[in-house]
């Protein structure tokens, strides 16, 4: 009997390498507002996090401080900005559809993120790989405040697709946690381009 029942990706840094794609577009919004978001502050202190958490932490880190809501007002040219430049050129490396491919037959699949399903949809269709997953879960499904690190968000991907044992394929130190606070076994991802080579050898350790 295989060893997991499920496997809930999260989708940036794990599925597509769009970190720094979501820093440039976030800075590029942020500047004419007087605020510069430096890659290895956005790097250490904003990836796997609530946008609405990353805003309050860049407003409270600003001189002068800023609301975050002041900030937030930013988030629909960031998210179109985003959806232009993901949406643009295939954005997921070919060995990620072959392995979506190989595993949707044998697993049931979900994206768990922390970016909105409104977000990452359109990308997971324009890269022709959204048929593979029964379920999303992103930043609107789950309530505020009930986001990575806390378990809910893979909780609810788990419940959707009566998984039992899923695995939980990750990138940052929220979503680490996120899975684990789930009692799910977690899988951690470096580097996007490795994420198929990884997850193939975990779920074959046991053959
Ligand atoms: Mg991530």
């Amino acid at each position: 009997m295989p060893e997991f029942d499920a496997i809930l990706f999260d989708f940036d840094g794990v599925l597509v390498d769009s970190e720094p794609v979501h820093w440039a577009c976030w800075a590029e919004v942020l500047a004419p507002a007087g605020l510069t978001l430096d890659w290895e502050f956005y790097r250490d202190c904003c990836i796997g996090i609530d946008d609405r958490e990353m805003l309050r932490t860049i407003g409270t880190r600003a001189q002068p401080p800023r609301h975050w809501e002041e900030l937030w007002a930013l988030y629909p040219a960031k998210k179109e900005l985003f959806r232009a430049r993901m949406t643009g050129e295939p954005p997921f490396a070919p060995s990620v559809d072959t392995l979506l491919g190989r595993l949707a037959g044998q697993y049931k699949l979900a994206v768990v993120s922390s970016s909105s399903c409104a977000e990452i949809e359109p990308i997971l269709v324009a890269g022709g790989v959204r048929h593979y997953f029964g379920t999303l879960v992103g930043a609107e499904s789950v309530e505020r405040g009930r986001h990575k690190p806390a378990p809910d968000p893979y909780l609810l991907a788990a419940q959707r697709l009566d998984a039992k044992t899923p695995l939980v394929v990750e990138d940052s130190a929220a979503g680490l946690a996120s899975g684990r606070a789930a009692g799910f076994a977690v899988l951690e991802i470096e580097r996007p381009a490795e994420m198929a080579e990884l997850v193939s050898r975990r779920i074959h350790a046991r053959c």
